[in-house]
């Protein structure tokens, strides 16, 4: 195809094709490594597929839209998609294999099984986008059957995302390792994040509240600061300073079990969600602890 460096990345549609190639790698003694993603790729995505590559022998990246994490009303429809360009992203990361299903195929005629992890699920992005963590893990509770990897890897900008699979499969018994990677930020700070496509220059500029906010509060706790309020209340001046942001959630909890403190202290989690403009963006950091 036009622009794809010439590779011998392949591209598997059929789930069932898939789970064939894995199960041959995996016969031959090979190792799999998954990277799940929903495309559109950035370099956050090329921070984990590079780490997968050099964990394993079949290096497997998923793109797939999923329908079931996204609410009604929500951006579904206009998740940006751009194969071609994901397909050369991929092949110089290393991707052997990208494993692009349809809906329809891995939601077919009749479907009616969902996996749900209970408590930490339910705040933060839980409690603002209801049914979405279901969604997310029956979708990678099924990659993972699909692909069958010996590793996974995600990335710590979805910090609950990562705490709910880690759930899931210590709870499920799913015999693979899960790996956490760094928040991958552009120069100014920003996460990276397929979404950011959807800012007005005027929002990408507004969009910078969520980092500075962030670095806000790593100073104050450097400079030793814990009360839980005072923190809250130093990020969220910085976004109420910001015309064009509401904040969503702004909160600070346990970064291994996401319970609210009332006091920061060391793997505490500051996370935030806001909106600039109609996009919904998420940061968030471990207080005292690099990205
Ligand atoms: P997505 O395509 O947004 O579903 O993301 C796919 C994977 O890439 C998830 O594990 C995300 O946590 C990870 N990811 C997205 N943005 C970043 C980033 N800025 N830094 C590191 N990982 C990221």
């Amino acid at each position: 195809m036009k622009g794809i460096p010439s590779t011998d990345m392949r591209i598997v549609e059929s789930p069932a094709d898939m789970q064939a190639l894995s199960r041959t790698a995996r016969t031959a003694g090979k190792t799999i490594a998954l990277v799940p993603t929903m495309g559109y790729l950035h370099d956050g995505h090329a921070s984990l597929m590079r780490e997968g590559r050099k964990r394993a022998d079949l290096l497997v990246m998923s793109i797939f839209v999923n329908p079931t994490q996204f609410g009604a009303g929500e951006d579904f429809d206009a998740y940006p998609r751009d194969l071609e360009r994901d397909m050369r992203i991929a092949a110089e990361a290393g991707v052997d294999l990208i494993f692009a299903p349809k809906a329809s195929q891995m939601y077919t005629a009749g479907y009616q099984t969902y996996v749900n992890v209970e408590d930490i699920s339910l705040p933060l992005c839980g409690a603002s986008r209801p049914g979405h963590f279901r969604g997310v893990t029956t979708v990678v509770a099924k990659l993972f059957n699909i692909v069958m990897p010996h590793v996974a890897l995600f990335g710590k900008k979805d910090f609950q995302q990562l705490a709910v699979i880690r759930r899931m499969a210590a709870d499920l018994n799913m015999d693979l390792e899960i790996v956490g990677m760094p928040i991958v930020r552009e120069v100014d700070g920003l996460a990276m994040s397929s979404r950011n496509s959807y800012l007005s220059p005027e929002e990408r500029r507004a969009a910078l509240c969520l980092s500075r906010g962030i670095v806000e509060a790593r100073k104050l706790f450097a400079f030793g600061e814990r009360e839980s309020g005072r923190l809250k209340g130093a990020v969220a001046a910085v976004i109420a300073a910001e015309p064009l942001a509401v904040s969503e959630y702004l909160e600070l909890r346990d970064g291994g079990t996401l319970e609210e403190v009332a006091q920061a202290g060391s793997g505490t989690l500051l996370a935030l969600a806001v909106r600039i403009g109609k996009t919904r963006l998420i940061d968030n950091c471990i207080l005292g602890e690099p990205d």
